[in-house]
């Protein structure tokens, strides 16, 4: 599987497990907010660096030198779930013993089907981009919520440990969509609202849009309260 890169240990990216992390080139969505640009506009047979080098060996040629140390992998992307051999990349990765993550958007439906049916991802997460009726403007683009909808329902009734989670950005959210998100979630193992961070994003016009907007998290949190359980804060 093409890999754009991967940072040797994550303390964060894996509740309760030390791991490392890959990144996967690629993305069909245009979030604004988007921390990795550089990758979502990487697409096979494209010039871009990632597809013209992959570090996949130089991966694996690491993980092996963490056996023992390490406890997971974190495949995250863009969207690992564009890449037809990350199936492939999963069963090696198992092979050598350690927990797999992923994270997705949710896209592709028949994906996340495909890979809950095999059992070897010990933890997903999912991006809840925002409210079913306002979902393009966190996206950046128009694609049927359904497929959203049926990545939800299966993680949701899959039996594997997962979170949702939404990053929250002033002036493409607003307090009340997450009352929406909480009624559509309702149920969910695990959720995060996670702070935006103006560092390196997709579309430099945001910061100005944001301006002196701000939204309260523990007020959002607490809002969503009826509906799920368990909602932390990222700041
Ligand atoms: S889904 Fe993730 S990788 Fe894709 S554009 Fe949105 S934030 Fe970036």
């Amino acid at each position: 599987m093409r890999i754009a890169g991967f940072e040797p240990l994550t303390l964060i990216d894996y509740p309760n497990h030390l791991a490392t992390i890959v990144f996967t080139p690629g993305c069909a969505l245009r979030c604004p907010y988007c921390h990795n640009p550089e990758l979502i506009t990487a697409v096979p047979g494209s010039r871009s660096e990632f597809f013209t080098v992959n570090h996949e060996d130089e991966f694996f040629d690491f993980l092996k030198t963490r056996l023992g140390l390490l406890e997971g992998v974190v495949i995250t992307g863009g969207e690992p779930t564009l890449h037809l051999d990350l199936l492939d990349f999963i069963h090696r990765v198992k092979d050598l013993g350690f927990l797999v993550k992923l994270d997705t958007n949710g896209i592709f439906p028949d994906k996340v089907k495909t890979i809950l049916a095999t059992g070897l991802v010990d933890y997903w997460a999912m991006d809840i981009k925002h409210s079913p009726e306002k979902y393009p403007l966190a996206s950046g683009v128009k694609i049927p919520i359904e497929r959203f909808r049926q990545s939800v329902k299966l993680l949701m009734n899959s039996g594997v440990p997962y979170e949702f989670r939404t990053t929250v950005v002033p002036s493409i959210h607003e307090s009340e969509d997450f009352l929406e998100i909480g009624k559509w979630i309702a149920g969910a193992q695990n959720y995060y609202l996670q702070a935006f961070r103006p560092i390196k994003i997709a579309d430099t016009t945001l910061i100005d849009r944001i301006g002196e907007k701000s939204l309260d998290l523990k007020a959002i949190r607490k809002s969503m309260l009826p509906y799920i359980n368990s909602i932390d804060i990222r700041e």
